[in-house]
This record gives structure tokens, sequence and C-alpha cells, in this order.
């Protein structure tokens, strides 16, 4: 199947030499012309590679890529950054492009990238089966391992299998009685008060801030919710 390469760029002559490029070479590659279209199409499209930009209308290459990230969007990024400016390829990096190109580049060299990066990443299937991501945290499934910002952040079993019933269940509202059979099991002699407690120990280790919760919120009289 071919992969899916979306191209943000703003100056047409690059535009149309890489995507005739590209497309020759068998990928499949959507345009957008400035900042704010192009965040959009990678913040909510089937990706599988993002050719991005520095210097884009309404929205830089760097706010795009940090914003992607802060989101949970682990895409592929090559950003393309002006000659000679050192600074630029650092930042990318640091906001968490995968790779940097400097105009004016070959285009074997943009191809040879992309291939490399096309093969290291993981396909969309076995990161969503695996791995889930909001914001900063990265819960993987499989490891059991929860990292916040790339830091390794130490759950209870209880306080991971709260999490990841929260993560499987999310958007619908969970009832302190569901949670508690679920993540407890129906024998246990216990209260509600448990899954309380459960939840705001889990809301310390990974809200930015617990006391006003983004992700595990509380839908009272009813219970609680996550979204993310
Ligand atoms: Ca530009």
């Amino acid at each position: 199947m071919s992969k899916r390469l979306l191209l943000i760029e703003d100056e047409l002559g690059l535009e149309l030499t890489l995507t005739d490029r590209l497309t020759s070479e068998g990928y499949l590659v959507e345009i957008a012309r400035d900042g704010d279209i192009g965040f959009k199409r990678a913040s909510t499209e089937n990706l599988d590679l993002i050719i991005l930009d520095v210097m884009l209308p309404k929205k830089n290459g760097f706010d795009i890529c940090r914003d992607l990230r802060q989101k949970g969007v682990t895409i592929p990024i090559i950003m393309l950054t002006a000659r000679g400016q050192v600074i630029d390829k650092v930042l990318g990096l640091k906001l968490g492009a995968d790779d940097y190109l400097t105009k004016p580049f070959e285009m074997m060299e943009l191809l040879a990238r992309v291939e490399a990066l096309l093969r290291r990443a993981p396909s969309t299937e076995t990161l969503s089966a695996d791995i889930y991501q909001f914001g900063t945290i990265r819960v993987n499934f499989r490891s059991a391992e929860i990292t916040k910002n790339n830091q390794v952040i130490e759950l209870s079993a209880k306080e991971f299998k709260l999490l990841r019933h929260l993560i499987e269940r999310r958007g619908n509202i969970l009832s302190r009685d569901d949670l508690l059979d679920e993540v407890w099991g129906y024998n246990a002699m216990l209260s509600t008060r448990t899954v309380d407690v459960h939840v705001a120990w889990l809301r310390q280790k990974l809200e930015p801030n617990p006391k006003h919760p983004q992700y595990i919120l509380t839908v009272h009289g009813l219970g609680y919710k996550f979204i993310g």
C-alpha cells in the first residue's frame, strides 16, 4: 500500500518539484500551503510522514512540530530548514522532529531520508495496539511502562489497571461501582472511596495540574470520564 506523505510548504516551485518526484516514487502526496491548514491536517489525518517547512504563513514549522508532539501525534517529521541556520536544526530536533534537511537539498537526499524514516517508524497498527499517547504521556500496554516527558512514571498494578480501563473506555462515563468491579473485582470488599483515592493518585502522577484535571475528569453524581 502506498505511504501517505503530507508536504507542508508554501513555496510553489519546491512544492511542485517535490510532489512530482515523490509521486513518481510511488508515494501519495498531500499538500498544505500554510501552517494552520498543515497543522490541522497533520493532527487529524492518517499519515505516514510529514515534510515540514520552517518558514510558513500563519503558523511556523517549529510551532507545528511542538504542538503535534504535545497532542501525542507521533508521525515522523522531516523539517526543511533555511541554509546555515544551525539553531534551526537543533531547535527542530528538540521540538520533536525526526530529521531535517537544509535548503537547497538534493532530491536523492530527501528520498533517502524519507525511506529511512518510513522503515524506522512502527506501523500505525502496532502503535494503536500497544502504545497509547496523550499529552506528553506515553503508555506502553505491552511492557506496562509509562513515561511523562520521556521520564518513567511508577504506577502500582492497580493504578495501571485503572488507567488502562479508563483509556480503553475513553469518552464514556464510568461509575465508581463499575470501576470497582472492573478493576478490583466483584468480590472485593471495598468501598467506592477506593476508586476515588486511586483516581487522585493517578491525577497526581499524570495530570499537568492535578487540581484541574484535563484527562481524568469527574462527572458529578455519575463517576469519571477519561479524555485524551
Ligand atoms: Ca517557506
